[in-house]
């Protein structure tokens, strides 16, 4: 008798993971899908990256690495904020986890109890719904539509707010939607968390370099959040490392310090080989982060530009990560060969299995209207893709 959990029982699974496997198994069977799935730089990692990984082998980095991270990657941490952020952290402030996805995950069980709220702008990052589901916390959606630039408002914040709340989870730039929060509304979201000292921020901000409107803020620089704030980073986007699985938090010591004791029941220490992949990634060379930036900037244009030539579909022009999320609405209702397309799920599906492009449903973004294409990927592709949506969507009638 299958007796799983009713907490894991009420996960919905990861659908950019569920597509980019959908996608992987078509190419298996020798159908040239184009996957814009999943998000994740198609850059190899730098060289004096992967030299330093190889490195770390030969050296016999093989031992269990210190629970919280290396001395010398805890360091890099530090000097990486001081640098980009001027944000000052001790040592003792960072965790190193397991990937971006598991700092937040750590930062969440060590946040929320069960009943706790945590205010999530939709569109989400769809891991963030499900991660508090699993503390059994109670997500609040807050919707920030195609109309507002996918940003919240500080009056929508504070309408969000209650007694129970507990923390408000950031992401910016963001994914799906590919906004950016400048200073001044980040300032004035923080002057509604000021009523409320209790609120935590979790700052996921995961796609920093990619930013194609200038500098990156962080509500962590305002000094009356910083010790109310928790940065989520890591290395995966910036420096094309995802299969490393390293990302790291920042915040207050007493919260590091939980995310210790219980990553030490969990998992211990991330990889040491990757870890010192990362040490390699921070302190070295940083042109590689501009120079991706740039390639991202250039595919942003063509898709952008090419999504527009689509009739009744809109998009917003991302200021910063990887992905666009047109509202293609305007086709539900629509059919193929007597299949009517409802939902993004209906079309996401029609659009791998007629036209082989894979994207991800708006619905697992909390945001039904639209779809989610990652540009991460080589110009050739995206402009086939482009042309292929294009003729699936023109299809339906
Ligand atoms: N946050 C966001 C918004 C993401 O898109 C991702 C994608 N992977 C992550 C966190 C997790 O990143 P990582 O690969 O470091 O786990
Ligand atoms: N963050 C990426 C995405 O949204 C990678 C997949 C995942 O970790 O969920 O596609």
């Amino acid at each position: 008798m299958e007796s799983i959990s009713k907490r894991v029982n009420s996960l919905s699974p990861s659908a950019t993971v569920a597509m980019n496997q959908k996608s992987r198994d078509l190419q298996a069977k020798g159908i040239n899908v184009i996957n814009l799935s999943v998000g994740e730089p198609d850059f190899f990692t730098p060289d004096h990256i992967k030299d330093a990984a190889k490195k770390a082998i030969d050296d016999n980095f093989s031992f269990y690495p210190p629970v919280p991270g290396f001395p010398d990657l805890l360091k890099a941490v530090t000097e990486k904020f001081k640098r980009e952020n001027n944000l000052e952290y001790t040592t003792q402030q960072i965790i190193v986890s397991s990937g971006a996805k598991h700092s937040l995950v750590n930062a969440i069980i060590c946040l929320v109890d069960p009943g706790d709220e945590v205010i999530i702008p939709a569109p989400y990052w769809v891991s963030y719904l499900e991660q508090v589901k699993l503390c059994e916390g109670t997500p609040v959606v807050i919707e920030a539509k195609h109309e507002a630039n996918f940003k919240i408002t500080p009056k929508q914040l504070e309408e969000a707010i209650t007694p129970k709340t507990k923390a408000l989870l950031l992401c910016s730039p963001s994914n799906p939607s590919g906004s950016v929060y400048s200073r001044a509304e980040l300032r004035a979201l923080a002057d509604v968390l000021a009523k409320h000292p209790r609120i935590m921020v979790i700052s996921d901000e995961i796609y920093e370099h990619i930013n194609f409107i200038g500098g990156h803020e962080t509500i962590a620089q305002f000094a009356d959040m910083k010790e109310r704030t928790v940065v989520i980073n890591g290395v995966s986007k910036a420096y094309a490392m995802t299969g490393y699985r390293i990302g790291y938090m920042a915040g207050p010591a007493w919260l590091a310090k939980a995310c210790d004791k219980l990553q030490g029941q969990m998992t211990t220490g991330a990889t040491t080989i990757a870890q010192k992949a990362a040490v390699a990634a921070l302190t070295g060379d940083q042109s590689c982060v501009s120079e991706m930036s740039k390639a991202f900037k250039r595919r942003k244009e063509l898709v952008v530009k090419m999504v527009r030539e689509i009739p009744d579909v809109q998009v917003y022009d991302p200021d910063g990560a990887f992905y666009v999320f047109p509202k293609v609405n305007a086709y539900y209702g629509k059919s193929f060969n007597g299949t009517v397309i409802n939902t993004s799920n209906d079309l996401c599906l029609y659009l791998l299995e007629h036209a082989h492009i894979a994207m991800v449903p708006g619905e697992a973004f909390g945001d039904p209207d639209c779809v989610r294409i990652s540009f991460a990927t080589a110009d050739e592709k995206l402009v086939e893709a482009m042309k292929r949506m294009k003729d699936a969507l023109i299809a339906l009638k």
